[in-house]
């Protein structure tokens, strides 16, 4: 789960880590009220909060310059924040289609003679948190990927002090002071990353003030799912306009659901069946459009709601029902799929195999309608000679 900037800085400040002040305004807030509560002030930054990354870079659809902006008036910062909202903003992060702007932070903005990248992220294939720094952080981080260090930490020893000052030194500080004041950083950062679940933490930039302090004034996090229910502080902290709404209706049905690239959706049951399918489709060149997994669901709401689900993916081409059946049965799945398909007038192909419990029952509904588009694969290994049929026959 991801969270906005503005959260991502309260929980930095609640770990002892300095981050400039702000207001957070939303579509029919007092804006000029919020904005004056920042008391006199020479420059605002603006800045739209979306679950995406390169706001500095990215442009908004109407053509209004970026997703962060400087004004050097209250009237200009409060019109510049009503410009951001409801309008959309299009990062390399968001794709062509961008992410609709509902909040805006306005805070006074820093002036600073370096910007310092900052995270820790759990690098899945080393097993262990990785703390990546450098001297040239900003919003050019991503050109310049030979410059960043990185140091694992164990996660049972944690973070330790040889590694902070190794961090601490190659990051050239001028003042004793100032190393003093990242090593705290670094320290009250690692423990925000272990204590709250966080798959990722990003400052960039951390900066360097005229006087040497340090100071977060952007912030990125993610949070482990599964690891949710033992932090409520952080799951109330969910924004569900941020999420793919796909990903919302199957949580709600507890279906696993992964949005993809392709364009085959995939129904499947058991984590381990739908990564074999995933592997499977991807090993003969065909591409999913999601992995869904239904996982212990057995009933025909979650099935009607998984294929429901399936069938809101953009730019599908065909439907792949893999399902061996246990506690699922063959026949509920097919009458779940062809109940929707009837109701939504869906006109895919369908390519099934199908095992397990009421297999035979299942695959005989199926073929009894004559609507239906059906290509039924003999085993697993006859799934991409049928979905590759059900493709040529569009
Ligand atoms: P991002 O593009 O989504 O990473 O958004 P950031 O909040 O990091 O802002 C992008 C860039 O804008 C930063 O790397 C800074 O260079 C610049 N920036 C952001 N806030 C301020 C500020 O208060 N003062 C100044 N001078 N620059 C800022
Ligand atoms: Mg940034």
């Amino acid at each position: 789960m991801k969270i906005h900037e503005f959260q991502t800085k309260e929980l930095l400040a609640r770990h002892g880590i300095s981050v400039d002040a702000g207001v957070v305004i939303g579509c029919g807030d007092a804006a000029e009220a919020l904005v004056s509560s920042l008391g006199s002030v020479e420059n605002y930054v603006i800045k739209a909060q979306i679950h995406s990354g390169g706001r500095g870079k990215g442009y908004f659809a109407d053509g209004s310059g970026s997703g962060v902006q400087l004004a050097h008036s209250r009237a200009e910062a409060v019109a510049l924040a009503r410009k951001m909202l409801g309008n959309r903003l299009i990062t390399k992060q968001t794709g062509p289609a961008g992410c609709c702007v509902r909040l805006v932070s306005v805070g006074p903005g820093t002036d600073f003679h370096r910007e310092i990248y900052l995270a820790i992220f759990m690098d899945r294939s080393a097993g262990m948190p990785v703390i990546m720094a450098s001297s040239a952080g900003g919003v050019e981080i991503e050109e310049r990927p030979g410059n960043v260090l990185r140091e694992y930490v164990c996660p049972l020893a944690g973070l330790q002090p040889f590694q902070s000052r190794k961090l601490v030194f190659s990051l050239g500080f001028e003042s004793a002071a100032t190393r003093e004041s990242f090593m705290a950083i670094l320290h009250n950062l690692y423990r925000l990353f272990d204590e709250k679940d966080a798959s990722l933490i990003e400052i960039n930039p951390l900066v360097e003030t005229a006087d040497g302090r340090l100071l977060a004034i952007d912030g990125k996090a993610a949070f482990d799912d599964n690891a949710l229910f033992r932090h409520p502080d952080i799951r109330i902290l969910c924004d569900l306009q941020g999420e793919d709404p796909l990903e919302i209706q199957a949580s709600v049905h507890g279906v696993n659901y992964v949005a993809l690239d392709g364009n085959i959706g995939c129904l499947t049951n058991g984590a381990g069946l739908a990564m074999a399918t995933m592997d499977l489709l991807h090993a003969h060149g065909l591409e999913a459009a999601n992995f869904l997994d239904l996982g212990d669901n057995s009933g025909p709401g979650a099935v009607s709601a998984a294929v429901e689900i399936l069938l809101g993916a953009d730019d599908l081409r065909c439907l792949l029902i893999n399902t061996f059946g246990g506690a699922m049965c063959g026949d509920v799945v097919a009458r779940c799929v062809t109940d929707v398909f009837a109701e939504k007038h869906v006109k895919l192909p369908l390519v099934v195999r199908m095992e397990g419990a009421r297999a035979a029952e299942g695959l005989a509904l199926l073929r009894a309608e004559d609507d239906l588009e059906l290509f039924v694969a003999e085993n697993l290994r006859d799934i991409p000679q049928k979905i590759r049929e059900a493709l040529g026959a569009q």
